[in-house]
C-alpha cells in the first residue's frame, strides 16, 4: 500500500501545484502590497525565492529513485515495476510514470531513467544532491529568462541581477518597504505605467511635470525631471545624477549602502506621492 499511498500523495501534490502555487504567490504579493498583476518573477526576485514547484519536483524524483533502484518484494516496488511494464508495453498509460520521465528529462537527469534497471540504493545520496542542484538551477534560469523577457522588467532586469532577498524587505520600516516594492515593481501611477493601462504607445507616455517630452518613467524621475531637482539634490548621491545613465540608475537601486538606500526610498516616496491621482 506504500506505493499506492505514495502515488496518491504525489498525485495530490501535482494537483495542488496549480492551486497551491497561485495562492502562495498571491499571498507574497499581498505581503509586499503589490498588485495581483505584478509579474511573478519580480516578486520571486525581490524575495530571493524560486518557485514552490521545485520542492514537489525534488520529492517526486527522490521517491521515484527509491522505488526504481529497489528490487525487493515490498509492495511499493512490485507496483512500480508493474506500472512501468504496463506503461512500456503500451497497455496502460500511467500518467505518474510519464511525469517522472518528463521531469528527469527536463532536469537533465535522464541517464537515471535509462539505467533504472541497474540503479543501486548506494547511489541515492549522489542522486539526491544532483537532483536538488539541477532542479534549483533550472528554476533559477527560468527566473532569469522570465525577467529578461517581461516588458515590465525593462529597468528591473538592470538592477536585479541576483536571486536573493532585497535588503529593503528585511531592514526597512513597513512604510518605506512598501514604497520600494511598489517603485521597483512598477506599482505606481507614473506616466509610463498609466500609459500602459490606457494603451498609449510607450514612446508617447510623456512626463506631465516638465516640458521635456521625455518618457515619464522611473529613470526620468530619479535623475532628470526638473520638478524634483531640490529633493534629488538632498537625497541622491551627486555622482549618480550628474552623469545620468542606466548604469548609475541600476547602481543606485541596488546600492549596498543602507544609508543611501534609505534616502533612495525617501526620494521614491516623494516621486510617487506626486502621482497619486
Ligand atoms: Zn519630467
Amino acid at each position: 500500500m506504500e506505493l499506492s499511498s505514495g502515488l496518491d500523495s504525489v498525485k495530490t501534490q501535482v494537483l495542488m501545484t496549480s492551486f497551491h502555487t497561485s495562492p502562495k504567490i498571491q499571498y507574497c504579493k499581498m505581503i509586499l502590497k503589490v498588485n495581483k498583476t505584478t509579474p511573478t518573477c519580480m516578486v520571486l526576485g525581490d524575495l530571493g525565492r524560486i518557485k514552490i514547484e521545485h520542492n514537489i519536483d525534488i520529492r517526486m524524483l527522490n521517491y521515484w529513485f527509491r522505488n526504481a533502484c529497489n528490487n525487493s518484494l515490498k509492495l511499493s516496488n512490485v507496483f512500480y515495476r508493474l506500472l512501468l511494464n504496463l506503461s512500456i508495453s503500451g497497455v496502460y498509460d500511467a500518467s505518474w510514470i510519464k511525469s517522472i520521465k518528463d521531469r528527469l528529462m527536463k532536469f537533465n537527469l535522464y541517464e537515471y531513467w535509462e539505467r533504472q534497471n541497474s540503479l543501486s540504493i548506494n547511489e541515492y545520496n549522489v542522486f539526491k544532491k544532483k537532483c536538488k542542484q539541477n532542479i534549483q538551477e533550472f528554476y533559477k534560469n527560468e527566473w532569469i529568462n522570465n525577467v529578461n523577457e517581461s516588458s515590465k522588467c525593462y529597468l528591473y532586469k538592470g538592477f536585479k541581477t541576483e536571486l536573493k532577498i532585497e535588503k529593503y524587505i528585511t531592514k526597512f520600516p513597513d512604510n518605506l518597504r512598501i514604497i520600494m516594492s511598489k517603485f521597483r515593481m512598477c506599482n505606481h501611477k507614473l506616466p509610463v505605467e498609466l500609459g500602459r493601462h490606457n494603451n498609449i504607445d510607450r514612446k508617447f507616455r510623456f512626463c506631465t511635470k516638465c516640458n521635456t517630452r521625455d518618457i515619464g518613467d522611473e529613470f526620468h524621475y530619479m535623475f532628470l525631471c526638473t520638478f524634483f531637482s531640490q529633493e534629488r539634490e538632498k537625497l541622491l548621491p551627486k555622482n549618480s545624477y550628474r552623469k545620468p545613465s542606466v548604469k548609475n540608475f541600476c547602481d543606485v537601486m541596488s546600492t549596498d549602502s543602507n544609508k543611501t538606500l534609505l534616502k533612495v526610498a525617501r526620494f521614491c516616496r516623494i516621486i510617487m506621492s506626486n502621482f497619486k491621482l
